[in-house]
């Protein structure tokens, strides 16, 4: 008997051992891994810091290739495009105006009315309609019958019983945010068609001249006064509230800004310039690059695998689009390394699973237990118990993602600044000297900015970090709702033939 029971108790005493050491072991592991989804965040802090130093090399970086872009066509990355606005709304524009802005999945048609001098702008009343899926991928007759005649009914529908006489034609604001060509400032050539629209026949074509075709044979008397995109009607009400506004930014699902530059700076088409002292042109930054800027292992991939490769450099590491997914790539890869998720975390290989809005409600949350960020994981990646600590591993990788792209904007806006010689830096690149910086706005609009409050918050923080407190206090950043269409109505004012 007592055999047996020495035999039990050492057979238990092995089990428990076993069963000891297998669960030291376990811990040991998870501490290990846990020490890996750690390292590997750390990583990520150091691959994207951004401190003051490198902002400034980027500001150096930005304004030099905005110089290359406006000696030469393909002097650069930055295309510096022409817009042909040489005139911005100042306030005394008076009358009636239209506007159509066309740029993404929905489609508005505005009417502002305009009271001259000092009285701004009256009413506006804005109408907002998806276009149909059909027409993104149909002819371009068909497209802008479709527009011209939404167009059409909203004329009518703003004045009961409308009869147009034959001589009193409308001047529309078309806001058309797709790469164009311009060849005035009512004409432009379409040279590709973006985000989701693929109307083969329009490419090559003049965009107002499509409209203006649809508009007369539909019976509309309306004529496109000013074709622009949506930065630039961005910047045209900016200037009708506030003469100071010398550029605009657009931060939503992608990115993109124009600034007053001079003429003779725009080296490229000076045979093209009237004398007029100042032109606005459209920079196409999202395709900004320069080898100061913090890239990662997961810019690499998300560039690697998109449909542009080697393209929208700047815009993949700021925009909307795109900075749910590079957080989404670094948790796929901390889950891959690490066993942080008890749960296989199979969804976050599914690429653009994780909307930049979604990020921001994580990062965002100020819950005692991050219940918003559990809320996330689990709704929308289907990653269930996720122990706090991990989900504060979370918050972090959306804060250091945020804060780059924030900070890299930032970098991209002073380096505008720098170029007009606004930034205090004595105006090297514009040959001005050193005086008292002037008052200068910048407006800045899309949803990224406007709905992210952190990334607006580390965007001016970096402006005041990057321009120091003798010169951040003159320069503004305001936000603008509305402007792309709003402005176009203003620039058909300013370029009416009735006027
Ligand atoms: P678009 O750029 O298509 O004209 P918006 O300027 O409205 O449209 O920007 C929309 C984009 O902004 C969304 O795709 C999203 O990436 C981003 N966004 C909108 N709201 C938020 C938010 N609250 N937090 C973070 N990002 C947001
Ligand atoms: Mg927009």
């Amino acid at each position: 008997m007592a055999r047996v029971g020495l035999g039990l108790a050492v057979g238990c005493a092995v089990v428990t051992c076993a069963i000891a050491a297998a669960l030291v072991s376990r811990s040991v592991r998870r501490r290990w891994r846990w020490g890996q989804a750690v390292a590997l965040v750390r990583e990520l802090e150091v691959a994207c810091d951004t401190p003051v130093g490198r902002l400034r090399q980027v500001v150096d970086a930005m304004a030099v290739e905005m110089h290359a872009g406006l000696a030469s066509d393909g002097g650069s990355k930055l295309k510096m495009l022409l817009t042909f606005i040489d005139n911005l709304p100042d306030g005394t524009e008076e009358g009636t105006y239209y506007a159509l802005d066309l740029g993404g999945t929905n489609f508005r048609v505005l009417r502002v009315q305009l009271g001259g001098k000092g009285s701004m702008i009256l009413s506006h009343k804005v109408e907002s309609q998806p276009i149909p899926q059909e027409l993104m991928t149909g002819t371009s007759e068909e497209l802008f019958t479709f527009i011209a005649s939404i167009l059409k009914r909203f004329v009518q529908s703003e004045n009961d019983g409308f009869q147009q006489l034959p001589d009193d034609r409308k001047d529309l604001g078309f806001t058309f945010s797709f790469p164009v060509k311009q060849l005035s400032i009512s004409s432009g050539v379409l040279i590709k068609w973006t985000k989701g629209f693929s109307i083969e026949d329009a490419v090559g074509k003049d965009i107002a001249q499509c409209l203006n075709e649809a508009m007369t044979k539909i019976g509309l008397n309306m004529r496109v006064a000013a074709l622009v995109n949506d930065t630039v009607g961005t910047l045209a009400l900016g200037h009708y509230n506030d003469e100071d506004t010398v550029a605009a930014v657009i931060i939503g699902t992608g990115t993109n800004a124009c600034y007053l530059e001079r003429t003779d700076a725009i080296i490229k088409c000076q045979g093209l310039l009237t004398n007029s002292g100042a032109m606005v042109v459209n920079m196409e930054w999202g395709n900004f690059w320069s080898s100061h800027l913090p890239r990662t292992s997961y810019d690499i991939a998300l560039d690697d695998e998109s449909p542009n490769r080697n393209e929208q450099g700047f815009e993949k590491m700021i925009s909307g689009m795109y900075l749910g997914d590079i957080v989404r790539r670094v948790l796929y890869r901390m889950a891959e390394e690490s066993d942080i998720f008890l749960d296989p975390a199979k969804n976050l290989s599914v690429p653009f699973i994780l909307r930049t809005p979604l990020m921001a409600n994580m990062h965002e949350d100020d819950s005692p237990d991050l219940t918003e960020v559990g809320r996330v994981l689990e709704e929308h990646l289907k990653i269930s118990r996720v122990p706090l600590k991990v989900r504060r591993l979370v918050v972090r990788v959306c804060d250091i993602v945020t804060r780059r792209a924030s900070r890299l904007a930032a970098a991209g806006i002073v380096g505008m600044l720098k170029k007009t010689g606004r930034d205090g830096s004595g105006g090297v690149a514009s040959g001005r000297t050193r005086g008292k910086p002037r008052r200068t706005v910048v407006v800045v609009e899309g949803g990224l900015y406007i709905g992210y409050t952190m990334f607006k918050q580390y965007l001016n923080e970096a402006i005041g970090e990057i321009l120091g407190d003798e010169v951040a206090p003159y320069v503004l950043l305001k936000v603008s709702e509305d402007g792309s269409g709003i402005g176009a109505a203003l620039l058909a004012a300013v370029y009416s033939s009735n006027r």
